[in-house]
């Protein structure tokens, strides 16, 4: 059996803890065993962080960028190699790894240019002889705490960022699919970045209790599911750290009577059904308004009975497994539930069995019309393939729906009308809204988040946002005076305007 060990201080170290069963969702067989980090393993990651960063945010920006570019160029050539990894523990499929490890190196890219991001700012004589100018120093030791669902491009939101701006990063992946976070750290050694700067602890919530706890850890940025969003946040903050915590989500796309109801059908099914619908910007809710219902329906039915299911190793595989068999029966109770409140079923992919692949963890595409917001399959996140149909009279009807959900994360707009597209964008309240886009994932020179409880703590993830998460500002206030200038010290409190 492979053992997945901690990579501490630039080598794979085992750990005191319990080893913990890594699955293949394809078969349900256990692949791997992992090792969990306990109190000590976390101490010891905590301090080789700790003094390699003093030597890391002294390094020229010149050298760091020159490792980062190198790093960039790694993962190019290693795509093929990670997505198959990815794959092997997620179930999604290679092409869809492939995809996930670009969106993941966009951030690389845009680490690269850290000494454009990360420039301070300058006042010439602010006052009399008086210069102003600001900087942004690092934070420190900087955990990261992410979901099974990328286990590549959602560290890499934070890591190329926070290791730029001249922080160590430790990194803490989902135990369901933790390979991918080694390998990443193979790459970082081999493109020189020195050891102790970026550094992967295993386990489940005792690590991450510890990480929280830790006086050596200044920030915390955490991905996953909204309850432990809200606790790590809490947590973290009552440690006295920085956090920034983004939770789940459950994104609806609305469907105006005048948008091209094939193009709209084509667009959602992919963001509802890929990846097996575990994406946080994943589309599981369409909402009709007016005449839009009939044929986006049947146009969707026509999508869902497309896609080819199986493992996702298979190239002729469309869509792979969930994650976990509680997964699977989750997705096929909420399906059930909502059926016998009501629902219609349009598609139903409850009963799907995969042949060679009987103890996977499948279940096919499902689309039901008619739910209403009562209905858990509605309300709740369920995270896979189950994309259900809401009917609205009108735009301001989608518009309130959209809006009494908690969550915050995406949304997106079909129409034809540049009228209703710009009131739905200003009026939903969503960190990320999409025209005629069904997974509006920003680029990462912009920064990606969501409202209400798809995000605790002020900053979004990657791009701009990410720099001042990771860093902390310093403004220095210089006078250099003239031996024979006479600068008077006063008892009040000093005036600008002299
Ligand atoms: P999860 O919340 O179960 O796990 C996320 C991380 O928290 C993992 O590293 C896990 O080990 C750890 N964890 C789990 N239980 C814990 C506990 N009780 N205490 C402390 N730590 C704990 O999420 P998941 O199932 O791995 O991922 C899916 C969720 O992530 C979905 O809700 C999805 O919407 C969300 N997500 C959100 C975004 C976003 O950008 N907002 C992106 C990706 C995924």
């Amino acid at each position: 059996m492979r053992t997945i060990k901690h990579w501490i201080d630039g080598t794979e170290v085992d750990g005191a803890g319990p080893f913990t069963p890594v699955h293949d969702p394809a078969t349900g067989a256990v692949i791997a065993e992992l090792a969990t980090a306990d109190q000590g393993v976390v101490d010891a990651a905590v301090a080789a962080a700790r003094t390699a960063q003093r030597a890391w945010a002294a390094t020229s920006l010149a050298r760091r960028t020159e490792i980062l570019f190198r790093m960039r160029e790694l993962v190019v050539a290693n795509t093929d190699e990670l997505a198959r990894v990815i794959s092997a523990e997620h179930g999604k499929t290679v092409d869809d790894a492939i995809g996930e490890i670009g969106r993941g190196r966009e951030t690389l890219d845009f680490a690269c240019g850290i000494n454009q991001a990360n420039k301070g700012e300058f006042s010439a004589d602010a006052s009399t002889g008086v210069d102003v100018h600001s900087l942004r120093q690092p934070v420190g030791v900087v955990a990261g705490i992410t979901p099974f669902n990328f286990p590549v491009m959602v560290p890499m939101w934070m890591h190329p960022v926070a290791i730029g701006c001249g922080n160590a990063f430790i990194l803490k992946p989902s135990e369901r699919d933790p390979s991918a976070a080694n390998f990443v750290a193979r790459l970082y050694a081999e493109a020189g970045l020195p050891d102790g700067v970026f550094q992967v602890v295993h386990g489940g919530k005792d690590t991450v209790d510890a990480l929280l706890a830790h006086p050596g850890v200044g920030a915390v940025s955490f991905v996953g599911s909204t309850p432990i969003a809200r606790y790590v946040q809490q947590v973290g903050i009552a440690n006295g750290k920085r956090v920034q915590a983004l939770g789940g989500a459950n994104n609806h796309a609305v469907v105006m009577p005048d948008a091209d109801f094939e193009f709209a059908a084509a667009q959602i099914s992919s963001g509802a059904f890929g990846s097996a619908g575990q994406r946080c910007m994943a589309v599981p809710v369409a909402v009709a308004v007016g005449g839009a219902a009939e044929p986006l329906v049947a146009a969707l039915k026509a999508e869902a009975e497309k896609i080819t299911v199986g493992p996702g190793s298979d190239p002729a595989t469309d869509m792979g497994p969930v994650i976990t068999a509680q997964a699977r029966e989750r997705v096929i109770r909420s399906a059930t539930d909502a059926i016998e409140a009501g629902a219609g079923v349009v598609v139903d992919g409850r009963d799907l069995t995969v042949r060679g692949h009987e103890n996977g963890y499948f279940v096919g595409p499902t689309l039901l019309d008619n739910v209403t917001p009562e209905m858990s399959a509605y309300r709740d996140e369920i995270f896979g393939p189950l994309l259900t149909v809401l009917r609205v009279a009108d735009l301001d009807e989608a518009l309130e729906l959209v809006n009494s959900s908690p969550f915050g994360n995406g949304s997106a707009i079909f129409t034809n009308s540049g009228e209703a597209a710009r009131r739905y964008s200003h009026g939903v309240e969503a960190g990320m809204v999409g025209v005629n886009v069904p997974i509006p994932t920003p680029v990462a020179y912009y920064s990606f988040g969501g409202w209400k409880d798809s995000l605790f703590g002020d900053h979004h993830a990657h791009g701009p946002e990410a720099v001042r998460f990771y860093t902390r500002n310093k403004v220095i206030t210089t006078r250099w005076p003239h031996r024979d200038s006479q600068v008077e010290a006063s008892m009040s409190f000093p005036s600008t305007t002299d």
